[in-house]
């Protein structure tokens, strides 16, 4: 039996993983499946060269390579939490909060969600999107088919603003960098930005939500997509197909089926 269109597409993103990792060179021929449906074992591509490493060798080197990038990548987010932000002062908005919302989340996301800034039971719990919004942002992820952690999600701003009021400007911009740092550290294939908040200050454009939607933007080496906040959302379920639509468009950058209705 050969290979299917479905393992082929496997087998060149696992190809294309190994690439980018630095590992040049990994099938010298397609792997064929067995007549059971089950894959033959990983054959020693170096027949000709038997110098070259087995599969096993370099899955194993990979998922080593792999552990210690989200190692590094979770040691940098805690430079930037601790030492960069610390216990910050630089906008009103430390004076009401009870603590800083840093993110939640894989460090090595290929998805990560921006919100606008954390409510109450964030500020209480000292994590993005808890409360009924999140509960909903959690919904949402599990029907792209992830778990939600296996994504990154942070807001706008870290400090509760005054009865959930939207961050001033300056509140924003002053907090907005720790953001991008935690952007490039992350470095996500696809960033959602929830809301005209989380748009307007990734994007540095105010402009209505409805003329950023349903499309691919480009923002810092991710493809950054807008649709509505979840808080929204609650009060207007209506728009929840449009919103599906939007993730649905994050679905197709990251490759992404959806969750398994079977
Ligand atoms: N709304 C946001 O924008 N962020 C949160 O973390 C929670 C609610």
């Amino acid at each position: 039996m050969g290979l299917t269109a479905e393992m082929r597409e496997a087998l060149a993103a696992r190809v294309r993983f190994y690439r980018e990792l630095g590992i040049a060179e990994l099938y010298r021929r397609p792997v064929e499946a067995r007549a059971d449906g089950v894959f033959a074992p990983p054959q020693e591509i170096g027949e000709d060269n038997p110098k070259e490493d087995s599969l096993a060798q370099i899955e194993s080197r990979a998922s080593t390579q792999n552990q210690s990038l989200a190692a590094d990548k979770a040691a940098a987010l805690k430079v930037i939490r601790e030492e960069k932000i610390g216990d910050c002062t630089r906008c009103a908005l430390h004076k009401g909060r009870h603590t800083i919302v840093f993110a939640d989340g894989s460090p090595d996301a290929r998805l990560m969600f921006v919100g606008e800034g954390p409510g109450a039971d964030e500020d209480a719990q000292g994590l993005p999107f808890v409360g009924r919004a999140g509960q909903l942002l959690n919904n949402m992820i599990v029907a792209m088919g992830l778990q939600r952690e296996q994504v990154y999600i942070a807001n706008i701003v870290k400090c509760r603003p005054p009865q959930n009021r939207t961050p001033e400007p300056e509140e924003a911009n002053t907090c907005v960098q720790f953001l991008n740092q935690q952007i490039a550290v992350v470095r996500p294939e696809v960033i959602v930005a929830l809301g005209a908040t989380a748009a307007t200050y990734l994007l540095g454009q105010r402009q209505p939500l409805a003329g950023l939607r349903g499309r691919v933007h480009q923002f810092r080496g991710a493809r950054l997509i807008v649709t509505y906040h979840p808080a929204f959302l609650l009060r207007d379920p209506r728009q929840k197909k449009e919103a599906w639509a939007d993730l649905q468009i994050a679905m197709r950058e990251l490759g992404l089926k959806g969750r398994d209705r079977s």
